[in-house]
This record gives C-alpha cells, sequence and structure tokens, in this order.
C-alpha cells in the first residue's frame, strides 16, 4: 500500500477548520480541538530471541478528554510515528463524539515490523510498552484497545501487564480482550457489523438494492475480512479484494470463506484459483457499486483516485483517503461513508466491554448487535441530516457533528483554573 501524504495531523486540522465553517466556533475552541492533549513518548528495550537488546520507540497521545477518559487503539507497524498518532488520536476524539458515547479520544504505537518478529519477542514488547505507559493509561483516564498488527493475545498481555502492577485484576485497563477475560461477544467483527449498517442505511437513502451489489473491499485484516462476509452472506457480490502484496478480481463473485483459507495456507491473496490477479490499483479502476478501503491512510490518494468507479465509498480505515483524493471523489459524485462514521462500530463496542467490565455483568450477542445498530443508525441519520441540511459531503457532516459536540463539552466545562 502506498504511504500517505506528509502532514497527515495538519489534514486532521484542516478537516476540524473546514467543519467550522458550518459552525463558527470561536478560535480559542478551534485552537484546543487542534491541540493534543499530552503526548507521551518512550523507549521499549526488547531483548530478541538472539540474545540482542533492541530499542523500539512507542507513543500514547491522549488527544482529548472533555467528553470522557481518552480511548483509541494501539497499533505496530514500522510507519509509526508522532504525526500519525497524533491524527489518528484526534480522529478517535471525534469519531467517539460522531457515535456519542462518553469517550475522548486517544492512540498509541510502536514503531516495529511485527510480521518480522516471533510471537515471543512481540510479547515482551507489548509487557514493556504497556509498563511504560501506565503512567497514562488506567480505566478511569484512557483505555486502549487494539488498531493495526494488535490482536486479542496483545490486550491480554497488556491487561496482565497492567494488572501484575495493580496486584489485582483490572479487565476493564483495555477492550478488544478475549471473552475469557472479560472481552465482549461481537467485539472481534464489530468494526465491520458496524460499517455494513451504515452501508445498508446508504443504500436505502439512495434506492440501491444490497442483493447482487458490486464490493470491492482493500485489505483483508480483521476488518476487511469480516466486512466482506458479512455483505457476501447479506447477498452481496464482493468482486474484487486486495492486501497489502496485491489483488484478486471475478466479476461473478468471490467466496470470502474460501479466499480466507486460500491466504492461510498461501500467505496472500494472489493466486487464488477462481480469480485473476490484479495491482491495487488495477483493482481500483474495477468498476463497483461499494468500494471498502480498510487497510491504511493515505490508500486512496492523488496518484489513483481519478480511476476509482465506485457509488458508495465506506472507509474501513480511518482516514484511507488525503484531502486531494477526497475531492476528486466529491467531483465524480461518490456517496462517502467517512471513518469517523464508518468504522466507529468497533470503538462502540469496546463502549460497551468497558461498561461490562466495570459492572461485572454481561450481555449476550443479540443484546450488543442490536444496540450496536441502533447507535449507528442513529449517528448515520443525524450526519446525513447535516449533509442535506447543509449542502455538504458526508465527511465534513461527519466532522461538523463530532466538533460541534466536543467544542460543546470544552466549553460548558470551561477552562481550569
Ligand atoms: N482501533 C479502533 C479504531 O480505530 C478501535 C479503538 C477502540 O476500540 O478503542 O476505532
Amino acid at each position: 500500500m502506498s504511504c500517505p501524504e506528509p502532514g497527515f495531523f495538519k489534514e486532521i486540522v484542516t478537516t476540524i477548520e473546514n467543519a467550522n465553517k458550518y459552525l463558527s466556533l470561536p478560535k480559542s475552541v478551534i485552537d484546543r480541538l487542534s491541540t493534543p492533549r499530552r503526548s507521551l513518548i518512550v523507549s521499549v528495550p526488547v531483548k530478541m530471541d538472539d540474545g540482542r537488546i533492541e530499542f523500539f520507540k512507542g507513543y500514547r497521545v491522549q488527544y482529548d478528554f472533555a467528553r470522557g477518559p481518552a480511548k483509541g487503539g494501539i497499533r505496530y507497524h514500522p510507519r509509526v510515528n508522532l504525526d500519525e498518532i497524533t491524527a489518528l488520536a484526534a480522529l478517535m476524539t471525534l469519531k467517539c463524539a460522531v457515535v456519542d458515547i462518553p469517550f475522548g479520544g486517544a492512540k498509541g504505537g510502536v514503531e516495529c515490523d511485527p510480521t518480522a518478529m516471533s510471537r515471543d519477542e512481540i510479547e515482551r514488547l507489548t509487557r514493556r510498552y504497556t509498563y511504560e505507559i501506565a503512567i497514562l493509561i488506567g480505566p478511569e483516564t484512557d483505555i486502549p484497545a487494539p488498531d493495526v498488527y494488535t490482536d486479542e493475545q496483545v490486550m491480554a498481555w497488556m491487561m496482565d501487564t497492567y494488572s501484575m502492577m495493580k496486584g489485582y485484576p483490572v479487565p476493564s485497563i483495555v477492550t478488544g480482550k478475549p471473552v475469557s477475560l472479560g472481552g465482549s461477544l461481537g467485539r472481534a467483527r464489530a468494526t465491520s457489523t458496524g460499517l455494513v449498517t451504515t452501508v445498508i442505511e446508504a443504500l436505502k437513502h439512495l434506492n440501491m438494492p444490497l442483493e447482487g451489489l458490486t464490493v470491492t473491499v482493500l485489505g483483508f485484516g480483521k476488518v476487511g475480512y469480516h466486512a466482506a462476509k458479512i455483505l457476501h452472506d447479506k447477498g452481496a457480490k464482493v468482486i474484487g479484494l486486495a492486501d497489502s502484496k496485491g489483488a484478486i478480481y471475478n466479476r461473478r463473485g468471490l467466496d470470502i470463506d474460501a479466499v480466507s483459507s486460500h491466504k492461510k495456507s498461501t500467505g496472500s491473496l494472489s493466486g487464488f484459483k477462481e480469480s485473476e490477479d490484479l495491482s491495487i490499483d488495477e483493482l481500483l479502476a474495477v468498476e463497483c457499486d461499494c468500494l471498502v478501503p480498510a487497510a491504511l491512510e493515505g490508500q486512496i490518494n492523488s496518484k489513483n483516485a481519478g480511476s476509482i468507479k465506485t457509488r458508495i465509498m465506506a472507509e474501513g480505515a480511518n482516514n484511507p483517503a488525503t484531502l486531494e483524493a477526497d475531492e476528486v471523489l466529491k467531483d465524480k459524485g461518490v456517496f462517502l461513508l467517512p471513518g469517523v462514521l464508518a468504522n466507529a462500530g468497533g470503538v462502540v463496542v469496546s463502549y460497551f466491554e468497558w461498561v461490562q467490565d466495570l459492572q461485572r455483568f454481561f450481555w449476550n450477542e443479540s443484546e450488543i448487535d442490536s444496540r450496536l445498530r441502533s447507535i449507528m443508525t442513529k449517528a448515520f441519520e443525524e450526519v446525513l441530516q447535516i449533509s442535506l441540511e447543509k449542502k455538504i459531503d458526508m465527511r465534513t457532516a461527519a466532522m461538523t457533528l463530532g466538533v460541534k459536540r466536543v467544542a460543546e463539552a470544552v466549553m460548558i466545562r470551561g477552562l481550569y483554573p
């Protein structure tokens, strides 16, 4: 996948300023919303399997607390840096506000290549990183969760490390844990369940049927896989899939389970027997009804946006399109489901998980799914309403709603001291 264009955080600030054209908030409030509250950089020494000690750079940015404790995932990736983590923490703040859950925003990460590390090395990295950021995180202050290349097991190690430091179990310190440790049912596919809910609402609005809807999904990690699978099971036709190495295409539709077993046994999508191998840019140029970018930010950029032929774009990833790409897609009339809305299902079920851990009382899967659907549907309707009323695109509308809610909390709390 291509790298994001430079200045990711600057792009988010520009989006916040654009949203303020429809809110006219005082400059002091916009300045506050454009500044992270706390940023921690840590050095994470790890004993590697060959006995060497390697030093990794870790981050945790707590962007804003106005509406509640900070919340957001931890990513392990070679591209992690302070600019990216700050931008993603700002997006978490706005995302939690768009779906109206009582959290601020945070993000963390370690600059490393987890694909080149053993499970033991990743465990030692996770435990030392958790120890280093323990001065900031806590169930009442900042609750981490999975993100790119971190999973349930990583969350279990974080929970264990924090609990050992405290001397008693603290399940509410992280979300996205295994169910056996206080994780929530439905959390693993929550981002995709939420995304599909917003796609279905968009289809109703656009008067398009779900049956036979042609879908292309970029990214075959947790979000991409579950999105493809749920859409396929509901009658859509997933015609294209891509991972970081390449893409596959079949106009008649791909069998998601068969593709998944192929990827498990060969390590990549390419070479799947009932499909044609394409490059990612070639797949992007294939006509479809719904495109789901679900890998990293900057995936849709000025170089490839022009060739995209889709009616709907549902962002499974955080900010997969650059501002320039956004303009191109807007001119083409693509109906956008922005990440702060479309991929918010993950943090919504994280919220449910945190609530269940705090009250030590657990809900069943259908309760989780129906609460998730109702939050996502309400958020979609609110964003659409703003978009129609103010005649603005869905991204600006979602940002307007998020900025308005955070600003309200900032203003009513006032400035300390
Ligand atoms: N990493 C996910 C996101 O970007 C989930 C965050 C969370 O559950 O706290 O929304």
